[in-house]
């Protein structure tokens, strides 16, 4: 895709001051609001493009949002457990979602986690496909920047599918 032969222009910074810009509104907002972002953002995605390319893009956009959340947010100083300790604080801190880790071998680097009550789906009508394709790229970014290796994550279970939780099987690339 065109976007990797082009350098990211994004950085933290650029997210700007939230405490300074909404004093009285604060950092918060429904997650109706990131829902209705997320989705008509899709759509058009979906319509300019192909359905396809729509959930890549957002699978490439999860993968930015992971890496740079990993850099700033993260302490990555620890060993693994006290990486899913601090990645699980955050992720229910941020309102992202619970995770848990299933399985997780740490010779072959293969694990399994579950996101309940996941930000992007949790609620969403049933269809036929999971639909949480920026998470899968999030996941991803936020192991890569932990491990220096490169994952390939896929989601298994998604409540769009008829499960109540979303769960991903993250392996080496
Ligand atoms: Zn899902």
């Amino acid at each position: 895709m065109q976007y990797e032969n082009k350098p990211s222009k994004f950085t933290w910074e650029g997210l700007g001051d939230i405490g300074e810009g909404r004093k009285n509104m604060g950092p918060d907002m429904p997650v109706l609001v990131y829902r209705l972002f997320q989705y008509t953002l899709k759509d058009i995605l979906a319509r300019e493009y192909d359905e396809e390319t729509a959930c890549s893009l957002y699978r490439a956009a999860g993968h930015l949002a992971g890496t740079e959340l990993a850099k700033n947010v993260l302490d990555l100083s620890g060993d693994f457990d006290f990486f899913v300790a601090n990645l699980t604080n955050k992720l229910k801190e941020l309102k992202i979602g619970i995770l848990r880790i299933e399985k997780a071998d740490l010779d072959s680097l293969t694990f399994t986690l579950t996101v309940s009550e996941d930000l992007d789906c949790s609620g969403l009508p049933i269809s036929d496909q999971t639909v949480c394709d920026y998470d899968e790229g999030f996941i991803a970014g936020v192991l890569e920047v932990y491990s220096g290796r490169q994952f390939t994550v896929k989601e298994i279970d998604c409540w769009a599918t008829g499960d109540r939780i979303c769960r991903f099987s993250a392996a080496l690339k």
